[in-house]
C-alpha cells in the first residue's frame, strides 16, 4: 500500500490549526497550483490533492474522524461516515471558490438519439401461443416533413449567428482573486449551431420535429407471453441533430383463457368428471390448443389426478418443440340424487362395506389402534 501523504502537511498548516488559517492555506496553494495557472505536468495531481486535503480538513466532522483514524478512517470502512466518496465533494468546493469555470466546457450541440417509445398490445392466448399479425396506431415525433428537419421554413436560409459569430461557442472572462480565467460556454442564442433561423418552419414552428400518426403492422412470433417485449428498431421517436431514431417496444398483455392456465410454455386443463365415470372410466371431448380432441379417462382415475399430454402446450418463443398439456382431473360428487340415483348408491354402499381405502388395508385397524390406548 503506498503511504498516503498527512492532510495537514499537504496544506502546510499545524495539526491544530483553525478553520481560518486552512483556509487561507488552501486558497494560497490553489492559485498556486490551479491547472490554468500552472502549466507544470505535476500541477494538476498537485492541485487535486490540496483539494482532497482541503475537503476534509475544513469540514469539522471529516477533521475530527481523520484526526482519530487517518486515511483508513476515511476510505469508507468506516460504515457510519456515509456521504462521503473520496473526491465526492470536490467539485463543489471548486465552484465555491472559482465559479463554473473551465473545467468542464460545453460542447456544440451533438447528434442525439431519439427518445424509445412503448406500446401494450393486448392479444389473447390462442394469439399468444401461435403468433399473429397486429396492426397498430402510434404517435411520435419524426423529421418536419415541411422543412425536412431544417427548422426554417422553406425557401428560406438561417442566417449566422450575431451572438457567437457562427462558432457555437461564446468566451467569458471572469476575473477570480486567483487571476483571469476563460470560460467557453455553447452559445445560447443558436445553442452551439452557429446559425440562427429568422423565418422558422410554419408547420414545426422551428422544432424541426413533429409529432405525426402513424399505423404499423407488428409480426408477433409463437410462444410470446404476458410481458414479452417486441423491438421495432428506429420505429421510434426521430433523433436531433442527425441521432438516429429511438426504438418502438411493443409489449405484450396475454387475456385469460375461459379453460387453460399457462405456466411457461405449459398449460393446464381442469376436467370435472362424475363419480361413475372416474371409476368406469370413459372417454370425453376436450378442449385443446389445436381444437377438440377425444380423451379417454382410465377406469378408477382419482381426483387431482394429472394426465400429461405431451406437445401440446405452448409452442417454444423462437425455438422447436411445444411445451405440454396437463389435464387434471376434478371428480365432482353429486349433491342431489333422483330417488332411482339414490337406491342404486344404496346399494353399491352395501357392496363396498366401510373401506374406502383400497390402498390402504390398514388405515381402520391403526385408528382403532389410536383410540385403544
Ligand atoms: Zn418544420
Ligand atoms: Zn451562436
Amino acid at each position: 500500500m503506498d503511504r498516503k501523504k498527512d492532510y495537514y502537511e499537504i496544506l502546510g498548516v499545524s495539526r491544530n490549526a483553525t478553520q481560518e488559517e486552512i483556509k487561507k492555506a488552501y486558497r494560497r496553494l490553489a492559485r498556486q497550483y490551479h491547472p490554468d495557472v500552472n502549466k507544470s505536468p505535476e500541477a494538476e495531481a498537485k492541485f487535486k490533492e490540496i483539494n482532497e486535503a482541503y475537503e476534509v480538513l475544513s469540514d469539522p466532522e471529516k477533521r475530527s474522524i481523520y484526526d482519530r483514524y487517518g486515511h483508513a478512517g476515511l476510505s469508507g470502512d468506516f460504515a457510519d461516515f456515509s456521504g462521503f466518496g473520496g473526491f465526492g465533494g470536490l467539485e463543489s468546493i471548486i465552484e465555491e471558490f472559482f465559479g463554473d469555470f473551465g473545467f468542464r466546457r460545453t460542447r456544440r450541440r451533438a447528434p442525439r438519439r431519439g427518445s424509445d417509445l412503448y406500446y401494450e398490445l393486448s392479444i389473447s392466448f390462442e394469439e399468444a401461443a401461435f403468433g399473429t399479425e397486429k396492426e397498430i396506431e402510434i404517435s411520435r415525433y419524426e423529421i418536419c416533413p415541411h422543412c425536412h428537419g431544417t427548422g426554417a421554413e422553406p425557401g428560406t436560409t438561417p442566417i449566422r449567428c450575431p451572438q457567437c459569430n457562427g462558432t457555437g461557442e461564446v468566451r467569458n472572462i471572469r476575473n477570480t482573486f486567483l487571476g483571469s480565467f476563460v470560460t467557453v460556454t455553447t452559445c445560447p442564442r443558436c445553442e452551439g449551431t452557429g446559425e440562427v433561423i429568422v423565418s422558422p418552419c410554419t408547420q414545426c414552428h422551428g422544432n424541426r420535429k413533429a409529432r405525426v400518426k402513424r399505423k404499423l403492422v407488428v409480426e408477433i412470433p409463437p410462444g410470446v407471453d404476458d410481458g414479452t417485449r417486441i423491438r421495432l428498431s428506429g420505429e421510434g421517436d426521430a433523433g436531433d441533430m442527425g441521432g438516429p431514431s429511438g426504438n418502438l417496444y411493443v409489449v405484450i398483455s396475454v387475456r385469460p383463457h375461459p379453460y387453460f392456465r399457462r405456466e411457461g410454455n405449459d398449460i393446464y386443463l381442469e376436467l370435472p368428471i362424475n363419480i361413475v365415470q372416474a371409476a368406469l372410466g370413459d372417454e370425453v371431448e376436450i378442449p385443446t390448443l389445436d381444437g377438440p380432441e377425444k380423451f379417454v379417462i382410465p377406469p378408477g382415475t382419482q381426483p387431482g389426478q394429472s394426465f400429461r399430454l405431451r406437445g401440446k402446450g405452448i409452442p417454444k418463443l423462437h425455438r422447436n418443440g411445444r411445451g405440454d398439456m396437463y389435464v387434471t382431473i376434478k371428480v365432482v360428487i353429486p349433491k342431489e340424487l333422483t330417488p332411482k340415483q339414490r337406491e342404486l348408491l344404496v346399494e353399491l354402499g352395501k357392496t363396498m362395506g366401510k373401506e374406502v381405502f383400497p390402498q390402504d388395508k390398514g388405515f381402520f385397524k391403526r385408528v382403532k389402534d389410536v383410540f385403544k390406548a
